[in-house]
């Protein structure tokens, strides 16, 4: 294990005791296996959490300045790879709005 390695699981552990200790869903205990930090500035951090219990997942902001976070349950199938990879898209264009609407307007059925 090298330095980051630690490093990171620290910062986990951190989340982990100012953030959440348990699952909101189910109450089982988090590990810091369930924690992923998906941003992490000086001043703020968004982290992922996902329960290997219930398999329920939570997204959790946290401001350092004033030792505060929230904490919102997440409805998706999104793996947090995902999440993490569509959190850097800057917003939709005119075109891809566009572009989907050509693609769904003569069908009848649209299954996701
Ligand atoms: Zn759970």
């Amino acid at each position: 294990m090298n330095y980051d390695d630690i490093n990171i699981t620290e910062k986990k552990q951190f989340f982990l005791d100012s953030v959440a200790k348990f699952c909101d869903k189910c109450g089982g205990p988090y590990s810091v296996d369930d924690v992923k930090i998906l941003q992490d500035t000086k001043t703020s951090a968004i982290i992922h959490f996902s329960c290997h219990i219930c398999k329920s997942k939570h997204i959790a902001s946290f401001v350092a300045k004033y030792g505060i976070s929230s904490r919102v349950p997440i409805n998706t199938d999104l793996e947090v790879d995902e999440v993490q990879k569509f959190s850097k898209k800057k917003v939709l264009s005119l075109q891809n709005i566009l572009d989907l609407y050509i693609g769904i307007k003569d069908k009848t059925k649209i299954t996701i």
